[in-house]
């Protein structure tokens, strides 16, 4: 570093540290001559140190490191320019050039350039010919029509936050049914919905108002919508725009009136209102916890920008176990087990581990050539043996089941998703064949599982309230959530309507799988990836069932 000194003197800005080659950092010139640090972080953005900029460049007072959406349209004018010094700015244009091909992407342009990074598509149709991965020289036209306003474009503004953002479940099903008129054409019912500004087809209706959250899926039918409403093109809908959703595909609270879904979904709000907590007090004693971490072994889950779900999910699901078992005198289990890692805390995962046990008896490793099959139901079989061992004297009302995962949806989706055992799609009765249990013990007396009308509302009840504790927890403690409809109790896909296994046979009378984060999404990936970030979720999840667990 010393002997770049000199050269401080004489250039505008200086490219200062080559050491860890997931960032860099340059030293740029502000207005009286001082300099302030920019830092460029592989997939985690643009940090500012804010000392020595003039007040005019950040939008509030920020002490210590800035990220770019804290800068006034000044000061954000003078990071790009400062880091990309070779970049044109023309009236019509401007002509980026690839400077760090390993820390910028796509997505990185179009957050920094078009105000969201979600607008990548439309940099990639600008630029039909250059290829995603990135090189160092190449040249991207962003048109001016496309740059932020704030950059003198008239591209998409900065994500807007909507009035019921804030709100709890009940209120934003309240606010978002209010948002809807229900009409008929000559294709049948639909709900007419006024595209707000700032929203997008994709997430505001699609995700929002329909049970579909899968990339492929949420594509396919706001392809559909869009036609049905005679919009030529999905990416440029205006405000104000009519959109028909075909009543047919809304989730059950937005169903018409009448609908039996819509009373169904009625009577599982009030069975909420009357469901009592249950004190285990500030200990959390005579809890019995079954954690699960999705997938493992040959199984890597999800994976999308350079993560895989499986490693990660069950470094969350380690941190969650240790910080009850040394702060809590609930009695913790989980499901399965990384043999060479045990339950250790990792800070780094550099790669994906091969081996993962389900603790059943014997144990089943997850190495077989449909291992989902198996696997997936041994972890509820195995959970279903646990409780009923624990209710023969313990209270059954402290039993809970949390899976962690993550998905792959949308990009422009962010947040934790939770998913509850919706009432209507468990089974009264569910027995698992004896050639799919592998021959453990625990088929014995775990393989049945029976559940009442009584215990199917209650089953969804109890998880609801669970999940809006967790909900609030996770938001406490600055954690995205996912901004349309958190908690889900069925999930729609492939033309069927479901829920996963491990909570659909469950007989925990609390369970839930949680979606920890959206790995197709960047910034959710870059989170994922930090273990700073994995301990602060698994801090809020026992904060959450803290916060359960009390009248
Ligand atoms: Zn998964």
């Amino acid at each position: 570093m010393g002997v770049l000194k000199p050269f401080l003197l004489l250039l505008p800005t200086v490219c200062l540290i080559a050491a860890d080659p997931a960032s860099v950092e340059v030293r740029a010139l502000v207005p009286g001559g001082e300099r302030a640090v920019l830092r460029l972080q592989f997939r985690r953005g643009l940090l500012i140190e804010t000392k020595p900029l003039p007040r005019t460049f950040l939008l509030r007072k920020v002490s210590g490191w800035a990220v770019f959406e804290d800068l006034s349209a000044e000061g954000k004018r003078w990071v790009l320019e400062s880091l990309f010094p070779e970049d044109q700015w023309k009236r019509d244009e401007v002509i980026h050039k690839v400077r760090w091909p390993e820390l910028e992407s796509v997505w990185l342009m179009a957050s920094l350039f078009m105000g969201h990074g979600q607008n990548y598509d439309k940099l990639e149709k600008t630029n039909p010919g250059n290829p995603e991965k990135l090189k160092p020289g190449d040249v991207w036209h962003i048109p001016q029509k496309l740059l932020s306003p704030e950059l003198g474009g008239s591209g998409t503004p900065p994500v807007h936050s909507q009035p019921e953002d804030e709100l709890d479940d009940d209120g934003k099903i309240a606010a978002y049914r209010a948002l809807l008129t229900f009409n008929e054409d000559k294709e049948g019912k639909y709900a007419a919905y006024l595209l707000r500004k700032g929203e997008a087809l994709y997430s505001s209706v699609v995700i929002r108002y329909t049970d579909r959250v899968d990339a492929k899926e949420v594509n396919a039918f706001a392809d559909e919508i869009a036609k049905r409403s005679g919009i030529n093109d999905v990416r440029s809908i205006q405000p104000g725009t009519l959109i028909k959703i075909p009543a047919k595909a809304l989730s059950a609270p937005f169903q018409p009136e009448g609908t039996v879904a819509l009373k169904a979904d009625q009577e599982m709000r009030e069975e909420v209102r009357q469901t009592r907590r249950v004190d285990a007090g500030p200990k959390l004693d005579g809890l019995r916890i079954v954690l699960d971490a999705g997938h493992g072994g040959i199984d890597r889950g999800a994976s999308a920008n350079g993560i895989w779900e499986s490693d990660f999910v069950y470094d969350i699901c380690c941190r969650v176990k240790w910080l009850l078992e040394v702060d809590t005198e609930a009695q913790v289990s989980s499901t399965i087990r990384y043999p060479g890692i045990g339950f250790s805390l990792r800070d780094d995962i550099p790669s994906p581990s091969k081996a993962a046990q389900v603790l059943t008896t014997p144990p089943f490793a997850i190495d077989g050539d449909s291992p989902n099959a198996v696997s997936v139901h041994l972890r509820w079989v195995l959970a279903n043996d646990l409780f009923s061992s624990f209710m023969k004297k313990g209270d059954a009302q402290k039993t809970l089941f949390i899976s962690f995962h993550a998905d792959s949806l949308h990009p422009s989706a962010r947040g934790t998703m939770v998913y509850v055992p919706g009432a209507s799609f468990v089974p009264s009765s569910f027995s698992l064949g004896a050639n799919r249990g592998a021959g453990v013990r625990e088929m014995k007396r775990g393989s049945l599982a029976v559940f009442s009308s009584r215990e199917k509302l209650q089953g969804e009840a109890r998880s609801r309230l669970f999940g809006e504790a967790l909900v609030k927890a996770l938001r406490q403690s600055k954690i995205l959530v996912h901004p349309n409809r958190a908690i889900r109790n069925v999930i729609h896909r492939d033309g069927m309507n479901f829920i996963p296994a491990v909570i659909r046979y469950n007989e925990a009378r609390t369970k839930v799988l949680i979606e920890v984060a959206n790995l197709t999404n960047e910034d959710d990936a870059a989170n994922l990836r930090d273990a700073d970030f994995r301990q602060r979720y698994a801090e809020a999840v026992v904060k959450g069932i803290r916060a359960y667990f009390k009248k």
